[in-house]
């Protein structure tokens, strides 16, 4: 059996006014629909009495000749499904082996904006009781429930078609709709490993196996683009506590969305950049370097650590890597750099010093760019997580207990954040 894939296509909505209206009322009920479940299942777990029949035939009913009774019964099974994830990630916290990264598990919430303080609208449309259609003009349309709305956006996936959800967002006064695609999943014929190291100054430091040179694609970019972001955010803050005497206003979440777009887009553009030419180098395994709660402590001057804190987001950053690489059918492991002290990745000495971006070696005297010692390191914990066996190290580039093929500094890689993602289905296929 071929193994799948979820993803997703998002459009844009145009809705006539009539449609609108008609799309306001579904979502809104849709909401409700959530929300009373969701009331009850909270109230019988708190009272610690759950039951997953309780209220559904109810509500079902009620909602079915409002909302028919697909989108009733999608909307019953997300909530089901959002309590399932919580009772796993429940059960994972009592067996102590929760993923780090999660801090705490609550149940699911309602389906509201936080921000805005108002009810979230959406629904969600079975796969078989929507159709997306183009006309002879290359024009899109999403047809459902009867109606005929104008769509945009790039059908980035193709396969099996699944759900859709319709959404509004509130800051845009736009309508999206996220549809998901089943797809195969993909696997790349190359054999080769890399291993990455992820940075604030460097966004990505990576070793393939067998090569003469690291690569590395700068963070700077991203460092002032977001520090210009957040000097914007900061004086806005401040003229709205000084004329309104509030702190928050949607301006100002518009602010923060931007940020965030932005850095996500440049992230998003340097990690497929990345994985499309470990796709080229014959890269199977891609190892990443978890650095969490490395360098917290490092004393990097204020604004790197500010950035650390608050929005170096590693998470999104190896998220990206893993659903990119995949996208190729290249697997990913992370690798947990906790408590491996780094070494000489030329001569194995422990005796060295780091100063700024530069590592110097002691024994061996080779200075080198630190973080291509940080990905050289990377791939001797996770060829030899247990034993650091230095002279045994299987990987092509390694010889006589060190890599000496390898250069001490990296070929660094610029990208255009305008570049554009193809498919990688499409890649794929040439
Ligand atoms: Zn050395």
């Amino acid at each position: 059996m071929l193994k799948t894939m979820k993803r997703t296509n998002v459009f844009k909505l145009y809705p006539t006014k009539e449609q609108e209206k008609f799309l306001l009322k579904i979502c809104k009920m849709s909401t409700i629909l959530w929300n009373k479940l969701n009331y009850i299942r909270r109230q019988a777990f708190f009272e610690g009495r759950f039951d997953w029949e309780e209220g559904v035939d109810e509500l079902y009913n009620e909602f079915k000749s409002i909302l028919g009774s697909a989108t009733a019964q999608q909307i019953i099974r997300k909530n089901n499904f959002a309590w399932k994830s919580f009772f796993k990630l429940k059960w994972l916290q009592r067996m102590n082996k929760l993923p780090k990264h999660i801090k705490n598990v609550s149940p699911p919430r309602y389906w509201k904006d936080r921000e805005a303080g108002k009810r979230k609208l959406m629904t969600i449309i079975r796969n078989d009781r929507y159709r997306i259609e183009r006309n002879s003009k290359g024009k899109k349309y999403l047809i459902f429930k009867g109606m005929r709305i104008r769509i945009t956006g790039k059908a980035k996936w193709h396969g099996k078609q699944g759900q859709l959800e319709i959404l509004y967002d509130d800051l845009t006064k736009s309508w999206y709709s996220h549809q998901t695609i089943e797809v195969e999943k993909p696997e790349a014929k190359g054999y080769k490993k890399a291993f990455v190291d992820i940075g604030a100054i460097c966004l990505i430091t990576a070793w393939i196996e067998n090569e003469r040179q690291a690569i590395a694609f700068s963070g700077k970019p991203l460092l002032s683009d977001w520090w210009y972001w957040n000097k914007k955010i900061a004086q806005y803050q401040s003229i709205l506590k000084r004329v309104n005497n509030k702190h928050t206003s949607k301006t100002l979440r518009k602010l923060y969305r931007i940020r965030q777009k932005r850095f996500r887009h440049y992230v998003n553009t340097v990690v497929h950049r990345f994985v499309k030419l470990c796709l080229k180098k014959g890269v199977k395994t891609i190892f990443v370097g978890d650095p969490k709660g490395l360098r917290i402590n490092n004393n990097k001057g204020k604004k790197v650590n500010a950035i650390i804190h608050n929005f170096f987001s590693y998470r999104y950053i190896i998220q990206r890597i893993k659903i990119t690489a995949e996208n190729f059918g290249i697997k990913v492991k992370p690798v947990d750099e906790h408590n491996t002290s780094s070494r000489c990745p030329w001569c194995g000495s422990a005796k060295f010093v780091k100063k700024g971006r530069l590592f110097k070696c002691l024994a061996c005297g080779i200075e080198a760019h630190r973080d291509v010692v940080g990905a050289l390191n990377i791939a001797l914990v996770s060829m030899m997580p247990s034993k650091p066996n230095r002279r045994r190290c299987r990987l092509r580039g390694f010889e006589r207990g060190g890599f000496n093929r390898v250069l001490a500094h990296p070929v660094l890689l610029r990208v255009s954040p305008a570049e554009a993602q193809t498919s990688p289905q499409r890649i794929l296929a040439t």
